[in-house]
């Protein structure tokens, strides 16, 4: 290919195109490969702790005495006892205002997210969401030209005065507004969760402003500590898209999360996915409802919770003991993340450079900032490694913090 052929490619390439990047979890995913690098980066589950024997044994059984179908395309909708399931698993969390038409199974809940925008959003509308939030969602926001707004948010969550002031000042500025996306438990990257007394209030603006929620709640069961609160769709069934997803609870690699979805939204939304991927893996979706029949999942998700709650403690612990004054962080309840903030001026995008010398890896905060303003903010993950290699990592990140506040 000339230089002449490539470019002329590249005039070939959609507006949309120009915002598609590679995430900075992506980039950073690469380098945790190198085994001398302690990577306190990747939100991965530690998958060892699954039954794999047994789930071995469960795919063997359905190629062999049901190949032709699980080999074979489904309905766009996923498969019904799938779905059916789904229902339980949403129950085992308190939700129970789903209908079974109302849930479709989605290649993971990241395309639940994309269906969203497809539906929902024009180029130049805008969607609310917190500051930080996942930056899979932001990457999905700006493939399909749609603006992120920030929402005020502290320790507990969105702020619904905030949300109100938001709202009026960015529809005053002649913005359309399409949804609030939103983390409501242990947030990726902030580990923060919205408090209880707050979720009414915010479900009541949405409704009353006549924006939908889109809930995303791949970490609601990985709790650690204190009470669930009520999910937002619990709260209202008509104004709620919720996404879930079994990469957490059960295994991301077969790519297998769900939307449940208001009555008078579900075609739409469905055909949305439909079109994409023609149907959600068949095999995949077979081998987790036999999971979910034959294996305890909720012990197995108790286990992941009692080796996630001692990791956690395990970098809580390291980080109460090495961080330099100055440098505050999260304390959160469930989930992978501890999101820290660092004194304004140092740069995590730079401190990720000097960590890959020191042997120590994170995420830079500004990937997950839809204002760009977390420069100084690192997100720490300590789903993935021991208690000893997270202590490890944690004091080798101190060392390096405790010369770049020096300089
Ligand atoms: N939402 C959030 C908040 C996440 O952290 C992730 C995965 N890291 C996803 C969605 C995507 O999950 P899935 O594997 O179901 O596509």
């Amino acid at each position: 290919m000339t230089a002449e052929q490539a470019k002329t490619h590249e005039a070939l390439f959609s507006e949309r195109a120009a915002g598609i990047k590679q995430s900075a979890v992506r980039d950073v995913f690469e380098l945790s490969l190198d085994p001398s690098l302690v990577s306190l980066a990747g939100g991965n589950p530690y998958l060892q702790l699954l039954p794999l024997e047994k789930i071995g044994q469960i795919a063997q059984r359905i190629i062999v005495e049901q190949g032709p179908v699980a080999l074979q395309y489904g309905s766009g909708l996923g498969t019904e006892e799938l779905r059916a399931q789904i229902l339980e698993v949403m129950a085992a969390e308190g939700i129970t205002n789903v209908g079974f038409d109302d849930v479709v199974v989605t290649n993971g809940s990241q395309s639940a997210q994309d269906m969203a925008c497809k539906v929902f959003c024009d180029p130049g509308d805008t969607v609310l969401c917190e500051d930080p939030t996942y930056v899979g969602a932001l990457n999905t926001f700006e493939a399909y030209q749609v603006t992120a707004r920030p929402v005020g948010t502290d320790e507990n969550g969105l702020i619904p005065a905030a949300l109100r002031e938001r709202i009026a000042e960015l529809r005053a500025a002649g913005e359309r507004i399409k949804f609030l996306y939103t983390i409501p438990n242990f947030n990726n990257p902030s580990g923060i969760t919205l408090a209880a007394e707050r979720r009414q209030e915010i479900v009541d603006i949405c409704r009353e402003e006549g924006i939908l929620i889109l809930e995303d709640n791949p970490y609601g069961m990985l709790r650690y500590e204190g009470e669930a609160a009520p999910t937002l769709r619990s709260l209202d069934a008509e104004n709620v898209i919720y996404m879930g997803s079994f990469s957490k609870i059960f295994a991301p690699g077969l790519r297998i999360g769900w939307a449940a979805v208001p009555t008078h939204l579900f075609r739409r939304f469905y055909l949305a996915g439909e079109a994409v991927a023609l149907c959600p893996p068949t095999l995949n979706q077979m081998i987790i409802s036999s999971y979910l029949e034959e294996h305890d999942w909720k012990g197995q998700v108790a286990k992941y919770n009692e080796l996630y709650r001692s990791r956690r403690d395990a970098m809580l612990a390291a980080l109460a003991k090495y961080l330099p004054a100055g440098i505050t962080h999260t304390h959160p309840a469930g989930g992978f993340f501890i999101w820290l903030t660092l004194p304004e001026g140092i740069d995590t995008y730079e401190l990720l450079q000097e960590g890959v010398k020191a042997g120590v890896i994170f995420i830079p905060g500004a990937a997950f900032s839809p204002s760009g303003e977390a420069s100084n903010k690192l997100r720490l993950a300590f789903c993935s490694v021991d208690e000893d290699t997270i202590t490890e990592g944690v004091r080798r990140l101190s060392l390096l913090l405790q010369q770049a506040l020096a300089s």
